[in-house]
């Protein structure tokens, strides 16, 4: 039997990378598209060599064409964490439209299911906690983190058109925090900076007073739920992630006893509209796709540890 196709954009991604991985081993073809801004060769460097692999180096905000038959495309390029995103607002906000669109095309034009990676972050800076899909958020448009919460509400909106108006069979699924091997080191997120400080006896740098809360999915479990957000008929947005909800506080001395580092704690502004709260209310997950994290945060923190120890931590 011929094996299906997906195109991945955002392939040599934190998430895109870990989704080859999983697809080539369900005997998929994968073909990974990004133009490694945020991603990395390093991401994918163990598939080079496999036949049903393809890399395109290319930015999906330019149009672009694949010959032969996609059965799915999984939209996944985007900047995404907050330092990268202020890094990069314009790509950002290109990424999440012309690269949407450009996506899009493809999956019509493929006669493809069409899966969007949306976020939490199109709550904002949520008034309702647990954040259910049925809440229209809470985000300052001209704020700096509006580059990507704008660009993903722009995104979501052109999925449902698509969908709508074209015809196309879609998903869009809301990640919240996730987290893993194969983050990279300096994207300023909490997992990476954290684990990075404490291997390196450095303080851990707590922004505000670190009662905000934030709630942590390992990478195994999204990428489990996107799987079956993909194999489902499902066209509405749905909250994939771990509603286990942890102050930032409480979360670095996780960090500390799993590392056994000594490092003292270094209070720093908090970033403007950051957050104070997040949880995902995953009723939906739990109905429709019968998802929901397996991994708790105490086990997949001493994988990513291991993890970063091994690789993590050489600067790049
Ligand atoms: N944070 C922190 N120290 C850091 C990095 C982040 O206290 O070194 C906080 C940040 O202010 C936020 C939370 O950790 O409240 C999660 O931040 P992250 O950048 O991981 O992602 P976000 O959830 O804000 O997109």
């Amino acid at each position: 039997m011929k094996k299906k196709v997906v195109v991945i954009t955002g392939g040599a991604g934190f998430i895109g990378s870990h989704l080859c991985d999983r697809f080539l081993a369900d005997g998929f073809k994968v073909i990974a598209i990004d133009n490694l801004i945020t991603g990395s060769l390093r991401n994918i460097a163990h598939l080079k060599k496999n036949k049903d692999f393809d890399f395109l180096e290319h930015n999906v905000s330019k149009p672009f064409a694949i010959k032969g038959n996609v059965n799915y495309v999984l939209h996944f390029a985007s900047p995404a964490s907050p330092v990268d995103y202020l890094k990069y607002p314009i790509q950002t906000l290109k990424v999440g439209s012309y690269g949407t669109h450009n996506a899009l095309g493809l999956a019509k034009i493929k006669k493809a299911r069409f899966l969007l990676a949306s976020t939490s972050e199109v709550y904002g800076d949520p008034l309702e906690h647990p954040q259910k899909e049925t809440y229209w958020g809470h985000v300052n448009t001209v704020g700096p983190r509006g580059v990507y919460d704008e660009a993903k509400r722009f995104a979501e909106a052109i999925t449902m058109a698509y969908h709508r108006s074209h015809n196309v069979d879609t998903a869009i699924i809301r990640i919240f925090n996730t987290y893993g091997p194969r983050m990279q080191v300096k994207d300023g997120r909490v997992v990476p900076n954290f684990i990075d400080q404490a291997l390196h006896n450095q303080p851990l740098t707590v922004y505000g007073t670190g009662k905000q809360t934030r709630s942590f999915c390992y990478y195994s479990d999204l990428v489990e739920g996107i799987k079956r957000l993909l194999h489902s008929n499902l066209h509405n947005p749905i909250n994939v992630g771990n509603p286990q909800e942890f102050t930032i506080l409480e979360f670095a001395k996780m960090v500390l006893k799993f590392s056994g580092a000594k490092s003292k704690l270094a209070y720093q502004p908090l970033p403007i509209d950051d957050p104070k709260q997040r949880r995902p209310d995953i009723a939906l997950a739990k109905k429709y796709l019968k998802w929901q994290p397996k991994v708790k945060l105490e086990q997949g923190l001493q994988e990513t540890l291991k993890w970063f120890q091994k690789h993590g931590c050489d600067g790049k």
